[in-house]
This record gives structure tokens, sequence and C-alpha cells, in this order.
């Protein structure tokens, strides 16, 4: 062993030497460690709002959740899904989404308490673990304390926007692991987004079968297309006058290999969701041309029947409808005339300009275009006056209480001046007594579609119902008075 003794005269040298070496080192210590910080810190935060991420999330959740098993302490997650964030970002640009992304956070940070964990999932997806939360009539107080913070006005660039969001609960007691509460408070989400957006759904049990069989009808759906599973099928659209069909609405239908026969509430949805719509759309369109055509089907003075087809928000923003349309109108040996395309106000929400540069080149080729379900939404009269429409369809809530209900009738009345003296055709859509029908009738109503006259039918169907024509209306009294 080898001892190095130093000597008395390079003593102070050295000492300071070493001093200088050690400082370096531990400076460069220092430097690394806050370098590791920063970088655990980047990684385990979301880089645009500075929150948890989802890993920290999860394993915040994972640690409240043993502890809420082994001492009882209660907890609920919220998932935070901001409403139409999609529409923000087309039509203000990302960089005002960001910011809106950025606000909402510092919010959500603002409304929670010390003992809770803020984090961004992703997207406009916020997740929030709030611990000791001992009742239900608590967690709804939490929830509203989050809800009106999301909720306050805000400002983008020159645009004043009031967010909303969809929130998921998930109440905690015997929870499982972290990926099912949050599976569970995503179902809870979802139904919260079903009934309407801007509010919160607490999940129970019945949630989590409905998200299975979501999922399940979503993989089903995928397939349906190709193994022809989806039928139109076809109600009479009616002269109020005469009871003549005059045209039919083609109504998407799916046969379900297990299920049977399934209307468009259970399977629309989450076409429009997944994207399928855009080819269901097309399939619809192609099919009910050439179906209605190859059937040969007429109205009474062998006018070939109109054919009224749905369209849904996505494949009115698509680049290629005109082109679809057209293709199916020429395979189908049909006039642009002969059809008319159903528009919705909600339809009309996700791209409105390229919507309407749509509408606008569809109208130039002469096909119809149609308001579905008017007086329904809140800015149909704005929609009218902005779009080449030439057929209103009355929505169904009016119509229910035309003849009973003084302000439903006050309503339909209102709608059919207003239609005819725009030059539009108007059509009752739901109609399902004899007393509604003669009401509509003596307010200058058209047409008319419901129960009364016939249920969505399959093709042929139709075709007998055509030949076998509906019942004359009876005598109007003016009608009565002069045949007296
Ligand atoms: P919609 O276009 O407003 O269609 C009218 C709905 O009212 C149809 O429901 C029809 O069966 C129903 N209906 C007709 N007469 C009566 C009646 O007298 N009383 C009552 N209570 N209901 C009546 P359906 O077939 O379940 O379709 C629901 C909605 O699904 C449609 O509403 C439409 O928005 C959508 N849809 C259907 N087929 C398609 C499609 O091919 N593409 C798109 N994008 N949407 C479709
Ligand atoms: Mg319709
Ligand atoms: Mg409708």
């Amino acid at each position: 062993m080898t001892v190095h003794r130093e000597s008395p005269m390079d003593r102070p040298q050295d000492s300071s030497r070493l001093e200088r070496r050690l400082e370096r080192e531990r400076r460069a210590r220092l430097r690394a460690e806050a370098i590791a910080e920063q970088a655990t810190r980047q990684a385990l935060h979301d880089p645009l709002t500075g929150l948890a991420d989802r890993t920290v999330f999860m394993d915040h959740l994972t640690v409240a959740l043993a502890a809420s098993e082994q001492h009882g302490r209660s907890l609920a997650v919220l998932l935070i899904d901001i409403d139409r964030f999609k529409l923000i970002n087309d039509s203000l640009g990302r960089d005002a989404g960001d910011e809106l992304l950025v606000a909402i956070a510092r919010r959500l940070s603002r409304a929670a308490r010390s003992v809770d964990t803020v984090s961004r999932l992703g997207g406009d997806e916020f997740a929030v673990l709030c611990l000791d939360v001992p009742d239900r009539p608590t967690a709804e107080e939490i929830v509203a304390r989050f809800s009106a913070a999301v909720g306050e006005t805000m400002r983008l660039g020159s645009t004043e926007v009031v967010p909303s969001a969809s929130i998921g609960v998930v109440l905690a007691s015997d929870l499982g692991t972290a990926d099912a509460v949050l599976r569970d408070a995503d179902a809870a989400m979802y139904e919260a987004k079903r009934h309407g957006k801007a509010r919160f759904e607490v999940f129970n049990e019945a949630m989590r079968t409905e998200a299975l069989e979501r999922l399940e009808t979503e993989s089903d759906l995928r397939h349906a297309l190709e193994r022809g599973q989806f039928v139109p099928y076809y109600q009479p659209v009616v002269e109020l006058d005469t009871h003549a069909v005059v045209g039919v609405e083609a109504l998407a239908r799916w046969r379900h290999p297990t299920r049977g026969l399934l209307a468009p509430r259970e399977f629309i949805p989450i076409c429009e969701e997944t994207g399928l719509i855009v080819a269901l759309g097309r399939f619809m369109l192609e099919r009910a041309c050439s179906e209605v055509e190859r059937l040969g089907l007429r109205s009474r003075s062998d006018i070939p029947l109109k054919l009224w087809v749905n369209l849904s928000a996505r494949q009115l923003a698509e680049p290629d409808l005109v082109a679809t349309v057209a293709q199916a109108l020429t395979a189908a040996g049909r006039g642009p005339s002969t059809i008319c395309l159903e528009i919705t106000e909600s339809s009309l929400m996700s791209d409105f300009e390229r919507s309407l540069a749509n509408l606008e080149s569809l109208a130039e080729l002469n096909v119809g275009i149609g308001l579905d379900d008017f007086g329904q939404g809140y800015s149909s009269l704005s929609y009218l006056k902005q779009l080449p429409v030439d057929t209103l369809k009355i929505d169904r809530s009016f119509v229910s209480g035309v003849g009973s209900d003084r302000r439903d009738t006050a309503m339909v009345a209102a709608i059919v001046g207003l239609a005819r003296a725009l030059g539009l055709t108007t059509v009752a859509e739901g109609v399902e007594t004899p007393r509604q029908r003669d009401e509509l009738r003596r307010l200058g109503c058209d047409l008319a579609q419901g129960f009364l006259f016939a249920p969505p039918l399959p093709a042929e169907a139709v075709e007998e119902l055509l030949e076998r024509g509906l019942p004359a209306p009876p005598l109007t009294s003016a009608q009565a008075a002069r045949a007296r």
C-alpha cells in the first residue's frame, strides 16, 4: 500500500485545486440532476398544458385505489371531454384549439382541491382524481364546480366561445383496477354525450353492458356493408289533397344476423363516429336510386316517384359528394330533379363552408334539397335564408300536436305560410291520426308521411301499395258543400 504524503510546501496550492475540482464536480452533478429531473417532468407532464399526463394519472389512481381498499377511503374519477372541440379546431384553427386546451387546463386546476390530481389524457380529454369523496351529493358538488369553471365565456382571437364539457363520473368503493375505472368513466362520459352534451352522468352497471354492446355493434358494422346486410326501406310520401303517393323516403335498415332488423338509432350514431357513414350513405344513395328505377315505381300520373335520401354531416362535407350523387343518378338512369337530399341543422354544423359549397353545386345540377326536422334546431331560419333549399320537412314534434295543441297548430301554420311565401314545398313528418292530417290539409301543407298512410316498407311492398293505392281523403267541407 502506498501512501502519498503531501509536502508542507505544496499543500495550500493543492488544497485550493482540490476544492475547485470538488466544486466543479458538485456543479456538474447538480446540473445532471436538474436535467434528469426536467426530463422526467417533461416525460410525465403534458407539454402543452403542463398537467400530469396519462402515466402519472394512472399511477396516482392505482395508489389511491389501493389506499381506498385498505382504509376504506372513498374517491371519485371524473373524465371530462370538451364538447365540439373539433368544431373549434376546424373553424378557428389549431392554435385556437391549443389555446382553449391550455385555458381549460388552468380552469380545471383552479377548481381542483389540493388533494386532487388533474391530468390531460390526450386530445380534448381530461381526467380528475378526487380523493375523499364520501357520497354522491359531494361528487355532484365537485362536478358542478368543474363544469362551471369550464363553462366560463372566453375569447379565442375575435371569437367569443362558451366551452362546455361532457363528464363521466365513477364513484368508488369497490373499484377494481385503474384501467377498469377509466373504462367505466368513459362509458359514463359517452352517456353524457349521448344525452345531449354539457352534462354529467354517474356510472352504473347498465352502462357497462351498453358499452360492450356498442363495441360488438361496431365490429359487426365493419362487415355489414360488405356482407350486404344493409337494406333501404321506403316510406311513402303522399299528397295531402289526393292521397296519391308522389315519392318515398329511403331509410336505412340493418338486417343483423342475430339481432334481427335494426332501426337507424341502433347503428347510425356509431357509423357517424367511426366514419362508416360515408360508405353507408353512398350505398343508400346508389341502391335507392337503382331499386326505385328498376321497379319502375311511378306515381299516379306516370311521373317517376320522387326519392328522398338522408345525408349525414360527414357526407355533406365530403369533397366528392357531388360526383357521388351524379354517378348514382347516371347509373340508375334518373334525372337530377327526381331526387331530394335531406339535410338537418346538425349535419350542417361540422363544416358549414364546405357543406354550403356542395349544396350549391347540387342545386345547380337541379338536385332537390330538403331541410329535415325543420323547426327543431336553433337556427332553422338563418339556414333557410342561406341555403338553396326547396323542401321543408316539418318536424314530428310540431305535427304531433297539430289540430289539438294551439301552439303546435300555430307553429305549423307559420311554417307553411313561410314556405309558401318562399315558394317551397312542405312535407309533414310523422302523421299518425286523421285529425292531424285534416288539420295539416286545412293549413295548406302540401305533402305528408307517417304511419297513418304507411310505415317504411321494403321496395316490393311499396310496389304493391302503389298498385293498390291509398283510400282517398274525406271531402273537405268546401268540397262537400260543392257536391251538394
Ligand atoms: P328522419 O329522416 O327524420 O326519418 C323519419 C323517421 O320517422 C323515420 O325513422 C321513420 O320511420 C319515422 N316515422 C315515420 N313516420 C312516423 C310516424 O308516423 N310516427 C313516428 N313516431 N315515427 C315515424 P327511422 O327510420 O328510425 O330513421 C330515423 C332517422 O335516422 C331518420 O330520421 C334519419 O335522420 C336517420 N336515417 C335513416 N336512414 C338514414 C340514412 O340512410 N342516412 C342517414 N344519414 N341517416 C339516416
Ligand atoms: Mg329524413
Ligand atoms: Mg325527419
